[in-house]
């Protein structure tokens, strides 16, 4: 006989299982407080775009559009990839709707799944996802360090402590090309030096070298010429204020020179945040980073723009949340559970379940064929304060048993009185 193959889930996607959506919904309850604690307005995009939106905005030399977009053609040839991430989505809404004449700046903000064709391994999916903030319409550095103070409020919301924000500015189009130009003489200096994959970087996206982790290119990288002393003044003035404005929040930061972030979009402040992680040598942890973003609505079509945003990866967040035992509000006991014997039984049981819930009590039940006793133990597992036992004679009788589970006390009372009872006992075992 022929065994049949047992399909699992695809490689690098998970499931989230019961046990786990605590966590989920501490995510998603802390992310939409935090939203409105700043005033960020929810939008939802497809989970699917033109592939050239990722072209354009993200670039077609990076890493993501280039090795871990998911792209296919549909039956209708129309060119499509699965979202690597929020900003291109939410900026071709922007753009699409003319959400420039609501109030400027527009904060936006979404959660949901990203997809990068990666290597799966620890704390690295192929369906992953992440909370999003982005803000629209201004290019003032209090909103680079507003962003920032939103991620340190959420993930406090969380419960997570020991954040470690590592900044740097890339500058603008002018003075950033003046800073590659520096990067790639130097690197051409050392050309014998540097591993094959820098060789290539250096023709499509020479800023990424910086972020090699080759061993080989670790010297290289420590003497390269580092881009704030490109800046122009106005990037100097602005990264400038984003750092006072950090101050004056008490956010500690780590000036990273050789902090870039894979796509092409970015312009002046980049930002990453990291956790500490317990262990000798172990590095700190990526849980999300963003950036500003100036020249992508002007880009995809729109009129300029300026913009910042940020990521953070629900996935990382949650591991850590496990980790250090953060609390997660636990499932409720019911107040009742219901219980029944017999086909009669089970057939008002299943009516009686509705006007106990009409009635705002909270309750579970059993409807299988175990007997009284086995269906009791269940309501004292669920931590129920209050048995209801239709057996046959009950059901028959239009009456029904009530059990305090403390104490074992119990009544036969008519079925049409059952809820005022119920309510009564309730009230008085609070
Ligand atoms: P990025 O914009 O690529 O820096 O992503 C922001 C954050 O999302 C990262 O710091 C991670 O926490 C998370 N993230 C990105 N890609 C993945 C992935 N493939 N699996 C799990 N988390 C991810």
């Amino acid at each position: 006989m022929s065994k049949k193959k047992i399909i699992q889930v695809p490689k690098g996607t998970y499931d989230i299982l019961p046990q786990d959506q605590a966590y989920w919904d501490k995510i998603r309850k802390s992310a939409q407080d935090t939203a409105a604690d700043f005033g960020f307005l929810r939008i939802d995009t497809p989970m699917i775009e033109e592939q050239e939106l990722f072209a354009r905005g993200i670039g077609l030399g990076t890493d993501i559009v280039e090795k871990e977009m998911y792209s296919f053609t549909t039956r209708g040839k129309d060119k499509l990839a699965l979202r690597p991430e929020f900003t291109a989505g939410i900026a071709r809404a922007f753009i699409e709707h003319g959400l420039f004449s609501i109030a400027q700046p527009l904060k936006l903000w979404s959660v949901g799944p990203i997809f990068r064709y990666e290597q799966p391994q620890a704390g690295r999916y192929r369906q992953s996802h992440q909370v999003d903030f982005e803000v629209f319409g201004s290019t003032d550095a209090v909103l680079d360090a507003q962003i920032i103070q939103v991620a340190f409020w959420f993930l406090k919301k969380i419960g997570l402590k020991d954040i470690i924000l590592h900044i740097n500015s890339i500058g603008c189009k002018d003075c950033r090309g003046l800073y590659r130009k520096a990067l790639v003489d130097y690197y051409r200096r050392n050309a014998k030096k540097i591993c094959a994959d820098c060789k290539v970087r250096l023709k499509k996206n020479p800023l990424r070298v910086l972020d090699c982790k080759n061993e080989k290119c670790q010297e290289i990288i420590a003497q390269a010429p580092v881009m704030v002393d490109y800046l122009c003044d106005d990037c100097k003035e602005h990264f400038k204020e984003t750092l006072d404005y950090l101050d004056e929040l008490e956010i500690s930061y780590y000036l990273d020179s050789h902090l870039v972030r894979g796509l092409d979009y970015y312009n002046r402040n980049v930002f990453e945040f990291f956790i500490s992680q317990e262990g000798e040598g172990k590095k700190p942890l990526a849980l999300g980073g963003g950036g500003r973003y100036d020249g992508l609505i002007k880009l995809l079509g729109g009129k300029e723009t300026p913009a910042v945003g940020l990521a953070l990866g629900v996935e990382r967040i949650i591991g850590e949340m496990k980790k250090r035992g953060a609390k997660v509000p636990e499932k409720a006991a019911p107040e009742v559970f219901l219980l029944q014997l017999g086909v009669l039984a089970k057939r008002k049981g299943l009516k009686l379940y509705e006007e106990l819930l009409r009635n705002k009590i909270s309750v579970a039940e059993s409807f299988s064929r175990d007997s009284i006793k086995a269906q009791l133990k269940l309501a004292d597992k669920m931590q129920a304060k209050i048995a209801l036992i239709f057996g046959q004679q009950e059901a028959l009788d239009d009456t029904i048993i009530i059990r305090e589970m403390d104490s074992g006390v119990q009544e036969i009372v008519p079925l049409s009185r059952a809820v005022k009872k119920l309510k009564k006992k309730l009230v008085r075992g609070k």
